[in-house]
């Protein structure tokens, strides 16, 4: 069974060099996502919806034209091995998530899904072929909707130069940008600003 057009092996590889390792939340995701995709209709123009950061939005950005930057990739922390894609304009689509209850012949799958081991103490290439053989045997499709505010275009508004660092920002996040106002997670040191 493939990966959207590629072999499992095939899609382990481009996994490594996309991700930096054969995560197997991206082997399971990749099946996720074709199994999604082909409940579709042919033709939709659709964007994603995944429910966890890890693995997931990258086995959406390996496989469909949605991605974080293009903005047709939504991802929501809610820690759970689920994505759906819908239809960009009626937000209708599909869900697709690991189904728990259909672990019972693939026992490393388990004890990854639960975290009832530590990484070190899993068995990575049995966990790999359990993910291989499979298949989409251990998932489940449901219909959904989207949410409407996910739904047209959304502008930021009017953009405007900071009083305190003079960098643009949108004018709806106050009197001074988002840095200047203390909420920007990192420091700099303005004398070692250099012109490129
Ligand atoms: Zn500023």
């Amino acid at each position: 069974m493939n990966i959207g057009p590629h072999t499992f092996a095939e899609f382990r590889r481009l996994t490594e060099q996309f991700h930096g390792c054969a995560a197997p939340g991206i082997l399971l995701g990749g099946r996720m996502v074709t199994a999604a995709r082909a409940a579709l209709p042919e033709g939709t123009l659709f964007e994603a919806l995944v429910e966890t950061r890890s693995c997931l939005p990258d086995a959406v950005q390996m496989l469909t034209p949605c991605s974080v930057g293009n903005k047709r990739l939504h991802v929501i922390n809610h820690g759970k091995m689920a994505l759906s894609l819908f239809d960009k304009y009626n937000g209708r689509g599909v869900r697709c998530f690991v189904d728990a209850s259909r672990l019972g012949p693939w026992p490393e799958m388990r004890v990854w899904l639960m975290k009832e081991k530590s990484k070190e103490q899993q068995d990575s290439a049995l966990l790999e072929q359990e993910i291989e053989q499979a298949g989409t045997s251990v998932m489940a499709l449901a219909d959904m909707r989207v949410h409407e505010s996910f739904l047209g275009k959304k502008s930021s508004g009017p953009v405007v130069l900071c009083s305190g660092c003079g960098e643009s920002y949108p004018r709806e996040h106050g009197d001074k940008c988002l840095f200047c106002q203390g909420e920007t997670p990192f420091v700099m040191w303005p004398r070692k600003t250099k012109t490129l």
